[in-house]
């Protein structure tokens, strides 16, 4: 999507209710809410069961030894905890992290890593760093929501590449770098979600991986590899990380949202040291150091806790929901309907019969007390209407039960309407710009 896509014209909407319009700056003009926003403040309510958000089910932490510990950090080492850190992060925390991404293995050295405010802001920072507008970002598609608005925000042309149930289709992803290369335009990066993605709960298959390397080694373009569910697989055989397979030429994203606690806001980005130096100046003027409080917390939490285990707790949980959703879909699914079927993380993809919309039928969906997230939202280009996100992280699987049973009344109530009066499709969104979804 190219910048002008975003723009906004000066007596729109949002020039009647914001007298700022005509000040922003072009890149602000592309930061745009959610339509499906209202939609989610009724989705919280508490009689409806959320497939939407992916939120890590955190009550399941040792919520009372993680207080003894915070106080520990603030009675030990209060003085250090409390002042201003480096805009790397902390050298014991760093030594940690790489010690972490062994379990992936990964062999890493902590000056290769800065922690970032989630994965989150390392995206943020890689796009500031390497995108001007107009320059080529390639993703998979669908892919995640706010990694798309990052690239926006930034004024990148965001172009998709096809994915299959191995992961992103390498010819595919060849043919879009050579034509940028026709059109004599840079790629500056080729941003992947290999584990469990997100939206697509899809994992990139061991032969796929080198095909995909072998392409962007041609190609002599960057990857950056984003890998916040790798640890938390519920069966199948953890595959190589593409850093490990790369010269160079990744930029590895870690999290500890999701095995441990998107509060605290601990990521990281193992970069080479090129990079990972023009990350750091970026991240200084961007927040000038990250907070030392939480990466005291964090250090102490895997230097005395038993973190594996935690995982391994964690897996457990989340595998009897992916289960309860995937049995449950089985079960009850309408003919026509499809689902990936995901090894692990925190989502499952469905695809709605033909000439239903999966955004035209969330109204209905809330009145039978479901929601989940629309599939426009995981494409830049609008692309995405069939599909919809189905979420197994924080319901129990009683509720993710009862949730599928909910949704598939909503499908047959807009079956039935197809079949009265034709396709539930509005007109084509294919190449607009997509309203972003909020939920992580
Ligand atoms: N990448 C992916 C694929 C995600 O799903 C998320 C959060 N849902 C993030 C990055 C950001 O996570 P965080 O900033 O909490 O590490």
């Amino acid at each position: 999507m190219s910048a002008d896509h975003r723009e906004q014209q000066p007596g729109q909407q949002g020039s009647r209710i914001d007298p700022h319009v005509d000040r922003y700056a072009l890149r602000a003009q592309g930061m745009v809410a959610s339509e499906v926003r209202a939609l989610f403040a009724v989705a919280s309510r508490p009689e409806i069961v959320s497939l939407a958000g992916g939120m890590p089910n955190v009550a399941a932490l040792p919520l009372e030894q993680i207080g003894d510990l915070v106080k520990d950090v603030v009675s030990e080492e209060g003085p250090a905890a409390l002042q201003y850190g480096s805009a790397q992060g902390d050298p014991v925390l760093r030594e940690q992290l790489c010690e972490y991404m062994t379990l992936e293995g990964i062999d890493a050295a902590p000056d290769d890593v800065i922690v970032t405010v989630g994965s989150q802001q390392a995206l943020d920072l890689i796009t500031r760093v390497f995108v001007d507008p107009g320059d080529v970002v390639l993703t998979e598609a669908p892919t995640y929501v706010t990694a798309i608005n990052t690239f926006a925000a930034f004024q990148a042309d965001i172009r998709h590449v096809s994915m299959d149930e191995g992961g992103v289709d390498a010819g595919e992803l060849d043919e879009a770098l050579t034509r940028a290369a026709r059109e004599g335009k840079p790629v500056k990066f080729f941003y992947t979600i290999p584990n469990f993605q997100n939206p697509g709960g899809i994992t990139m298959t061991a032969e796929r991986r080198a095909e995909v390397m072998q392409v962007c080694e041609r190609h002599d373009v960057l990857v950056v590899e984003d890998n916040p569910y790798g640890l938390l697989r519920y069966d199948g055989q953890a595959q190589p990380t593409l850093y490990s397979q790369g010269r160079g030429n990744v930029i590895y994203l870690g999290s500890l949202s999701k095995t441990l606690s998107p509060g605290l806001r601990i990521g990281w980005a193992l970069a080479p040291s090129a990079v990972r130096a023009k990350l750091v100046l970026a991240a200084e003027s961007a927040m000038l150091s990250h907070s030392t409080f939480n990466q005291l917390v964090v250090r102490r939490y895997l230097d005395t806790f038993p973190w594996r285990e935690q995982i391994k707790t964690f897996n457990t949980m989340y595998g009897e929901r992916r289960d309860a959703m995937l049995s449950s879909l089985s079960a009850l699914m309408p003919r026509g309907c499809t689902w990936t079927e995901p090894e692990g993380g925190f989502f499952v993809w469905a695809t709605l019969p033909e000439g239903i919309d999966a955004k035209a039928m969330l109204p209905r969906a809330v009145t039978e007390r479901v929601a989940y997230v629309p599939g426009t939202g995981f494409y830049a280009d609008g692309r995405g209407r069939a599909s919809m996100r189905l979420s197994f992280c924080y319901p129990t699987p009683e509720q993710i039960r009862e949730g599928v049973r909910r949704l598939v009344g909503a499908i047959e109530g807009e079956l039935d309407l197809r079949d009265t009066f034709g396709s539930t499709l509005g007109p084509s969104a294919e190449g607009s710009q997509a309203p972003a979804a909020d939920l992580p």
